[in-house]
């Protein structure tokens, strides 16, 4: 109850625009967000995801910073900021891995628009694909919002891997209506990265209490290592920092025959890195998502909120 409310009042924090403003001219900012993000523009995050590749055998999906978007100049500085990083990928033998939030790049706006800014980013990563090494890793991430926007979500996503490009989706476990959404990306041999869900439901549609989202997202991950699922094509992407869960996905993936390559484990920059590394050097393919760019405190806040723990890190950063 009390890490619900704890995530409720920092989820309303995150969502204030003059806050944001206030914090991001303010002092705090290095202090904050320095845990969790690669602050600077497309060439700190991308020298970040060479180190973590080099030092660390870690893969990264690279994120320009940036959400709930209601002004037609700040989307196309985002669908700027995102080709800028997908050319700044192509050529360095990274993955081009890019995520990429609906609300970013004009679905507060226009569909339409929203369409063809994606359209844009994918092409972008199609063709810098086209000349890089590893071919399959490279997508465009659709992330996940909160449930107003989850059917445009899909719809596009579906709409854009019909049309043959590299895609990606991400589903919520503490959603009702995943075991469903997931079922058919699993029919359709899918790339879906599974995770627990930053936002807060009502009981009609969301699971509300922790272990009930960590049940749902035990039976979610049984049915992305099916034998269905491999059969379909469907590649898991198993987004947690959750040491139970990444236990029970491989133990699941060992039953089922998937060898490590066939799914991965995706993690947050700043959090329980230790953990990553660890799979890593145990042979699992692990990504972090590594956050750049100017708009920190929405992102920042949303992960204080994940853990009460990180009170501390909070009133620390605003008492200095
Ligand atoms: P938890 O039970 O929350 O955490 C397990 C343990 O990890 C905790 O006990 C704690 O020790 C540690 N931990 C977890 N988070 C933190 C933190 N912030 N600070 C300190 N310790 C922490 N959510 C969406 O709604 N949409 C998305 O598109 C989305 N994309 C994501 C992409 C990736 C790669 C990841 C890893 C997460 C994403 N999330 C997204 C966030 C996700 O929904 C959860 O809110 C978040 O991952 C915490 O849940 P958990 O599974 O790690 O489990």
């Amino acid at each position: 109850m009390l890490s619900r409310l704890w995530q409720s009042a920092m989820i309303a924090l995150a969502r204030s625009g003059r806050v944001s403003r206030v914090m991001q001219n303010g002092r705090v900012t290095s202090g904050l967000s320095r845990r969790f993000i690669a602050s600077g523009d497309e060439t700190v995050g991308v020298a970040r995801a060479q180190a973590l590749l080099s030092e660390q055998g870690l893969r990264a999906s690279l994120f320009y910073l940036g959400e709930y978007v209601d002004q037609p100049a700040l989307v196309d500085e985002n669908v700027a900021a995102k080709l800028a990083v997908t050319r700044a990928l192509a050529g360095t033998g990274l993955d081009i891995h890019v995520s990429v939030d609906m609300t970013q790049v004009g679905h507060l706006l226009d569909p339409a628009l929203t369409r063809r800014n994606l359209d844009t980013i994918a092409e972008a990563i199609r063709d810098a694909a086209a000349s890089a090494p590893s071919p399959g890793l490279h997508c465009l991430m659709l992330d996940m919002e909160d449930p107003s926007v989850v059917d445009a979500t899909i719809a596009l996503h579906d709409d854009l891997a019909e049309r043959g490009f590299p895609v990606a989706l991400t589903l919520q476990a503490y959603l009702k209506r995943t075991e469903a959404d997931l079922a058919a990306q699993i029919r359709r041999g899918s790339r879906v990265r599974l995770v627990k869900g930053a936002f807060v439901g009502e009981p009609a549609y969301a699971y509300t209490r922790r272990p009930d989202v960590k049940a749902n997202s035990r039976r979610l991950i049984d049915a992305m290592f099916s034998e269905d699922a491999r059969e379909a094509g469907f590649y898991p992407i198993v987004a947690t920092h959750d040491a139970h869960l990444i236990a029970h996905a491989r133990d699941r993936a060992r039953a089922g025959g998937w060898t490590p390559g066939r799914y991965e484990f995706e993690m947050l920059l700043g959090v329980r890195e230790p953990l990553a590394r660890a799979l890593a050097v145990e042979g699992e393919r692990v990504r972090l998502y590594v956050p750049f760019g100017r708009d920190w405190w929405p992102y920042t806040v949303r992960r204080i909120g994940e853990s009460p723990a990180n009170a501390a890190l909070l009133a620390r950063a605003l008492a200095g």
